[in-house]
This record gives structure tokens, C-alpha cells and sequence, in this order.
């Protein structure tokens, strides 16, 4: 697991220390221990642990750490390229003077606000904070089992900085505090994403950042979600696919910025938001 995990985040342009493989190898035992009593995960190999969960959530980072310039390079690399990537770069200029700084920043998440949407057994966000420990994470999922479960994680790695919050994503994002609050919001495999903005952008400040984390196959998907962007006061900010160091696995990042405050009255209870997504 060690080498897949140097090899494949150095892949991807990260530099892990010694002690950040530890704390992910150390995260995948638990993780596997749990999951004999607790329904967590399918992939139950060590080594699918560290490529499909621990390699697939770092991607966040990876697109942090290229920059504008190694992304089109990786685009153009990568066949199954999708909308310009740089555009998360370019385009954040349109966001305003706090986003363009913070998102043309090689390190721009150093130190971010981050909120995890439907974190299961904390992907992304686990991962993202093992190995960006300056990041203040919040997790939230409506499992309160796992939510527990969670928080022994935490402990068990002493990462300091993080909220383990049982809630209902649409509700939760109704709360000061949560609403337009944070400067990136991130989601991996939780709903489709039209309704899935509708549970994440109202966590995003203006000039902040949602990112969903999805599969190539996923363009209509995305399609049918521009309307519910831009009713959330976001604007498409373009996608960025990545193949996962050691599989022919290849994933996508869905990229939206947030331009103003969520409009009043959103998000909708879940029952509304499955039955007429916006
Ligand atoms: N993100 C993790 C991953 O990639 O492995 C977990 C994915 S799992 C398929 C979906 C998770 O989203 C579940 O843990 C579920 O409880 C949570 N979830 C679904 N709808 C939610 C909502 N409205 N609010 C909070 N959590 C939700």
C-alpha cells in the first residue's frame, strides 16, 4: 500500500511526508476493521483502498498542485479530457478579488474552509485533510453511524481542525454559520448533480468553490445541472478529468463558483428537490 500510495500521489504532483502514509495506512486499517461490522465500502483490498478511495479523493489536490499550466498539459495528455480545466483559473477572475487570489494560488487551499457533503466513511474529506492538515473540514452525513464512526477516525489520527456533524445536508445548510460560509464545498457519489448542487452551493461563500466528484460518463448529467447552478447564484466553472495513478480508472472533477448569497427559500426540503430539481 505504501509504494501505491508514494508512487500514485507523487503522480500526481503531491509530495506526502513519511508521517501523512502513515496516518492513510493507518486510516485504511480502520477503515477495513470497521467494515466487517459496518457496511462502509465495497472495495475491501488494501490496495483498491489506496488507489479507488485514498489516490480518487486526493485528486482535489492533485488540480491544486499543477496549477493553470500543468493542467492543460494533463488535459491535452489525457483523450478524455473534458471542458478546459484551466478554466477554474481563468474564470475565477470573473468571481471577484478574493476567489482570483485564492484559486491562483499553487497552495490555495492551504488553510480553507472545506465542507464534505455525504462524506461516508470520509471521502473525500479525510484524505484531503491528512494531506492538507492546515484545512478546517467540516464532515456531514445523515448516517449517524458513520458519523461516529467518524469521529474515532479522527481521534484514532489526531486531526486537529475537523466537525463530524450528523444532519440532513439541505437542512443543515439553512443554519448560520453553514450557509455561504464556506470556501469550498466537495461531494463523491451522493446524487445526481442537479440535485446535488442544490445540496452543496448553499454551503459556498461568493468566491468560493463547489466540486463534484464524478464519473466521465456524467456530461448529460452535468447539462441538465446548469439551470440549478445558476438559480443557487453560481456560474459553471468547467470539469477536469483525471485518470487514477495505477487503474484505467478515469474520474471527474465538476467545478462551479459561486457569484452571490444563496436566493431565500433554498435549498428545498429532500422530498422537493427529488421530485422537481431546479
Ligand atoms: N462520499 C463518500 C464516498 O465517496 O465514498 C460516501 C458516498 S455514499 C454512496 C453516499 C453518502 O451520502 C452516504 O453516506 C449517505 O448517508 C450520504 N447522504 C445521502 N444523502 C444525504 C443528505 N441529504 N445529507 C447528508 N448526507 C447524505
Amino acid at each position: 500500500m505504501r509504494e501505491i500510495l508514494v508512487n500514485g500521489l507523487s503522480e500526481m504532483g503531491l509530495s506526502p511526508t513519511g508521517e501523512q502514509i502513515e496516518k492513510l495506512e493507518e486510516y485504511a486499517r480502520l477503515l477495513l476493521e470497521q467494515n466487517q461490522v459496518m457496511n462502509l465500502t465495497a472495495i475491501t483490498e488494501p490496495e483498491q483502498v489506496a488507489r479507488l478511495h485514498f489516490l480518487d479523493s486526493a485528486a482535489i489536490l492533485g488540480v491544486e498542485q499543477r496549477g493553470a499550466e500543468g493542467l492543460t498539459t494533463e488535459r491535452s495528455e489525457n483523450a478524455a479530457g473534458g471542458q478546459a480545466a484551466q478554466s477554474i483559473f481563468a474564470q475565477s477572475e470573473e468571481l471577484g478579488p478574493e476567489a482570483s487570489t485564492s484559486l491562483r494560488n499553487p497552495t490555495r487551499l492551504s488553510g480553507k474552509t472545506v465542507i464534505d457533503v455525504g462524506t461516508g466513511a470520509g471521502f473525500p474529506g479525510v484524505v484531503l485533510k491528512i494531506l492538507e492538515p492546515s484545512l478546517q473540514l467540516t464532515l456531514v452525513d445523515s448516517l449517524g453511524k458513520r458519523v461516529h464512526w467518524l469521529e474515532t477516525v479522527c481521534e484514532a489520527l489526531s486531526l486537529d481542525g475537523v466537525r463530524c456533524i450528523h444532519a440532513r445536508a439541505e437542512e443543515l445548510a439553512l443554519e448560520s454559520g453553514f450557509r455561504d460560509a464556506f470556501d469550498l464545498a466537495v461531494s463523491r457519489a451522493v446524487a445526481a448533480y442537479p440535485l446535488l448542487c442544490e445540496l452543496c452551493l448553499p454551503y459556498v461563500k461568493p468566491g468560493g468553490v463547489f466540486i463534484a466528484m464524478k464519473s466521465v460518463e456524467s456530461g448529460r448529467e452535468v447539462e441538465s445541472g446548469e439551470s440549478a447552478v445558476k438559480r443557487l447564484g453560481a456560474k459553471a466553472l468547467g470539469s477536469w478529468d483525471y485518470a487514477i495513478p495505477g487503474t484505467d480508472v478515469t474520474h471527474r472533477l465538476v467545478m462551479a463558483g459561486k457569484l452571490g448569497p444563496t436566493p431565500k427559500g433554498l435549498p428545498r426540503s429532500w422530498g422537493k428537490i427529488k421530485k422537481s430539481p431546479l
